[in-house]
């Protein structure tokens, strides 16, 4: 990182959560820090700070922690993309495939409108699957995926290349194998 703080080291590894086998990747420990939730959201944004994105949509629910400040960092609107029936007005909806079965996300219809330019966020990509039912969400609505920005990246699960084979610029700040 540009700094040299190692966001890394505040994120805790739990073994076997959600279920046996699988190495959770916890970040309250990194958003309870000062400095890490300040590195981070600081390091999400710099690339977007000359002022090219109109709003900035975070997932339910670590996304809108930190896409909600990094909104602010950039001085942009904030856009949430949530799970199936939690928000009030119209929505438009994407399904996205699960390991067993098919989950859905929404979004206000009216919330990104035709040329918006939207930066998305999320703390984690993994196989990509619900980043890019959002990408496909924001698109529906016309706007423009400008980039998709996560403090953490699986490389392994594939997800940012299928990001990238979508067309959308993936920036992310630290990996796990
Ligand atoms: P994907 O759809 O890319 O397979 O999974 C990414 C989504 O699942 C993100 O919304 C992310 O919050 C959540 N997720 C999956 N695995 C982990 C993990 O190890 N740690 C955290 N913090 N989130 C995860």
């Amino acid at each position: 990182l540009r700094n040299g703080f190692d966001i890394k080291r505040y994120i805790r590894t739990i073994p076997d959560y959600p279920k046996p086998g699988v190495m959770f990747r916890d970040i309250t420990t990194l958003l309870s820090n000062l400095h890490g939730f300040r590195a981070a959201v600081d390091e999400l944004a710099w690339p977007f700070l000359k002022g090219e994105i109109d709003y900035v949509a975070g997932i339910e629910a670590r996304g809108f922690i930190l896409g909600g400040a990094v909104a602010h960092n950039l001085g942009r609107g904030f856009i949430p993309i949530r799970k199936k029936g939690k928000l009030p007005s119209r929505v438009i909806g994407q399904d996205y495939a699960l390991e067993y079965g098919v989950d859905t996300i929404e979004m206000h219809a009216d919330a990104i409108s035709k040329g918006d330019r939207v930066l998305l966020v999320d703390d984690l990509i993994a196989t990509g699957g619900t980043a890019g039912a959002a990408i496909d969400l924001i698109r529906k609505s016309g706007g423009e995926v400008v980039s998709a920005a996560f403090v953490i990246d699986l490389p392994e699960l594939g997800g940012a290349a299928k990001l990238k084979a979508k067309g959308v610029k993936v920036h992310t700040l630290v990996s796990f194998e």
